[in-house]
């Protein structure tokens, strides 16, 4: 028997999230079967604790889009017991069942090893947010970004994608200037090692005008919206945005075909979800070598299965700030 956070839905249609202990044989088909040791809370996780958001297709439903943990079970030469092991993505925890319980059984095809160095806890404190923070600075890397380059931009810097992309570009070397909305969180960004914080309204104003003044060789955009079509525009010549999220609306206002033609901006778009085997390893692996864990220590909230169905609630209002970790121990 295992503990899990089950999601079920009434005849009426309303769905009641409750801690549930169940019968391995519930678990779906899939080649290993892991105890998950951390889980955490992500938007997703917020509407497949309620009504499934369009998101989880079958009733019961154990929510939970990544996890971490140890493998107890493996019909996959890949993995044997005792490996310890990350997933995110894949649709897990949405049409399969997730990380909201101390057994998950999945492909092994979406597993990735955990790399040396990095602990299952911290690899949930760092979770599906902190690895599309990483996929970001990799393209952005790829795509010629170096230190020294100039000052790289993190918009939503405050949340998990910002925090992470702050911490890594700082660690690597390059100057990070750090936007941010949230009253008093300049002190946290500057322990994270941002050497400028730029106020969200400076970014907000959507204008007519074509191109701005060249401040920025890079930028890591969880927000989206009106900040990134002012930011295209003020882009280094050959730069690139990584877009990552829409935490400020789904449009690009007011952006123009000008950083594109004129600038030979790039716009590389981030998808953590469907992210082939290699590239996941490879940002795994950077995690574990390239973000100073350390400074993300004052975000990290514990939690346990039982404080997820009120959680989910406050993610969905956006009244959850920083990184909770949630304990299947
Ligand atoms: P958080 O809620 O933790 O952080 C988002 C941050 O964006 C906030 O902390 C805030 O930063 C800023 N923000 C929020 N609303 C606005 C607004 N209206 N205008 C400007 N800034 C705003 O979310 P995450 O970091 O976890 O995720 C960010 C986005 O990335 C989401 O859209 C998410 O869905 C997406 N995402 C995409 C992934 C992918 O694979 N592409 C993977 C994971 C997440 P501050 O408080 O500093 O102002």
């Amino acid at each position: 028997m295992f503990k899990a956070l089950v999601v079920e839905k009434d005849e009426e249609g309303k769905t009641h999230a409750a801690v549930q202990n169940l019968d391995e044989d519930r678990l779906p088909e899939g080649d290993v079967t892991v105890a998950v040791e951390y889980s955490t809370l992500n938007y997703k996780d917020g509407l497949c604790l309620g009504s499934g958001g369009g998101l989880v297709r079958q009733w019961p439903h154990v929510p939970g889009i990544d996890f971490a943990g140890v493998v107890q079970q493996s019909a996959d030469p890949r993995y044997k017991p005792g490996d310890r092991v990350v997933l995110t993505g894949w649709r897990v925890g949405e049409v399969h069942w997730g990380g909201y319980a101390q057994r998950a059984r999945v492909k092994a095809d979406w597993l990735v090893p955990l790399p040396d160095g990095l602990s299952t806890h911290s690899a949930m404190a760092v979770g599906t947010a902190g690895m599309a923070a990483m996929l970001a600075v990799i393209a952005l890397e790829d795509h010629g970004l170096k230190p020294g380059d100039g000052p790289v931009l993190v918009t939503g810097a405050s949340g998990g994608v910002g925090s992470v992309a702050t911490a890594v570009l700082a660690k690597l070397g390059h100057e990070v200037a750090a936007v941010t909305g949230r009253p008093g969180s300049e002190d946290y960004l500057r322990a994270l090692g941002a050497s400028q914080v730029v106020q969200r309204e400076d970014l907000s104003e959507v204008t007519r005008k074509p191109l701005e003044s060249e401040l920025w060789a890079g930028c890591v955009d969880p927000v989206a919206g009106a900040m990134l079509g002012r930011v295209l525009k003020q882009m280094k010549y050959g730069s690139s945005v990584a877009a990552v999220g829409l935490a400020g609306g789904a449009a690009i206002e007011g952006a123009l075909i000008t950083p594109f033609i004129l600038r030979g901006v790039n716009l590389l778009g981030i998808d953590s979800v469907m992210q082939p085997y290699e590239a996941r390893l490879r940002a795994w692996k950077r995690i574990a070598t390239d973000l100073p864990m350390d400074r993300l220590k004052g975000m990290i909230r514990s939690a346990t299965l039982e404080d997820l169905p009120g959680l989910g609630k406050d993610i969905l209002k956006g009244q959850v700030q920083g990184r909770v970790v949630v304990d299947l121990n």
